[in-house]
């Protein structure tokens, strides 16, 4: 500890960059040394009282402000919980609201949390989740950190990805559907088939590939904004979004959420998005 006060030393660097919390910092130093000033004497009573009111005062109003800005720093996490537009029973009969609210409520959020866990005073701080992916990709030491941010941001994006109803093609992305696959029959049979045969849990994706389209497949929490890609689409297909309603039926599942789903209008946007 050497001459460092202990009171201290719980607090991780990380946490201490707004203003309120290093003037909370600086003023309950100086109010933790006119305490121990005051118990080295073992008067300390006595010693606080000839204090001037002003020190003992700023040590207070500084442990306070030290408490809030500690606080604050919890309250700010790294990664987003992202809410949903739309209710957990809206997408009866495809999914169900059980399904729902586990995948929701209990896998996303776990994700999100573990997530804010492990990034916690890692030197992360600032950073948007797309960052710290392609930071934290294939690096051994950063697995935990990279598989849940991977997964809150895979997740976040599939919520979006999806629509009661799910609506109609615009032209613009109908075309480049065209454009990529001959036919959007042939799309969807293609990612049908990418989706059914990938092993194990994971993502079945569209991204966009230069002037096209490509149907790609991760493996976990992998996902294609690791590897440069920039994905318009995606279903997931870990047994936990399925399995309560479709069992081993993963086909069945992903073929209604293309059918009946997907937002397109969010996927046209997508594309929109990575035109800038
Ligand atoms: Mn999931």
């Amino acid at each position: 500890m050497s001459g460092e006060n202990t009171a201290f030393t719980w607090i991780k660097k990380g946490d201490l960059f707004s203003p309120l919390e290093v003037l909370g910092r600086v003023a309950a130093r100086l109010g933790a040394v006119a305490v121990k000033e005051g118990t080295m004497n073992k008067q300390w009573i006595k010693r606080v009282h000839h204090l001037p009111k002003g020190v003992c005062l700023l040590g207070v109003i500084g442990l306070a402000l030290l408490l809030i800005g500690c606080g604050k720093a919890e309250e700010k996490p790294s990664i987003a919980h992202e809410p949903l537009s739309y209710k957990m029973d809206a997408f009866k009969p495809y999914i169900s609201d059980q399904t729902m609210r586990v995948h929701y409520g209990k896998h996303y959020t776990g994700y999100v949390d573990k997530a804010n866990q492990f990034l916690k005073g890692g030197g992360f701080e600032g950073k948007t989740a797309d960052e710290i992916i392609v930071l934290t990709a294939g690096k051994k030491e950063y697995t935990a950190i990279f598989n849940n941010t991977a997964q809150a941001w895979n997740h976040a994006f599939f919520w979006k990805c999806l629509k009661p109803g799910s609506g109609t093609v615009g032209s613009e992305l109908a075309d480049l559907i065209i454009k990529s696959f001959g036919s959007f029959d042939t799309f969807k049979q293609k990612f049908l088939e990418a989706a059914k045969n990938q092993f194990g849990s994971g993502w079945t994706w569209l991204v966009l590939d230069g002037e096209k389209l490509k149907i790609v497949t991760t493996t976990n929490a992998d996902t294609p904004i690791a590897h440069g890609l920039k994905p318009i689409f995606t279903v997931d297909v870990w047994e936990h979004a399925y399995y309560l309603d479709y069992q081993n039926r993963r086909a069945d599942f992903v073929k209604n959420v293309l059918n009946h789903l997907a937002d397109w209008d969010f996927v046209a946007s997508q594309l929109k998005s990575s035109e800038k």
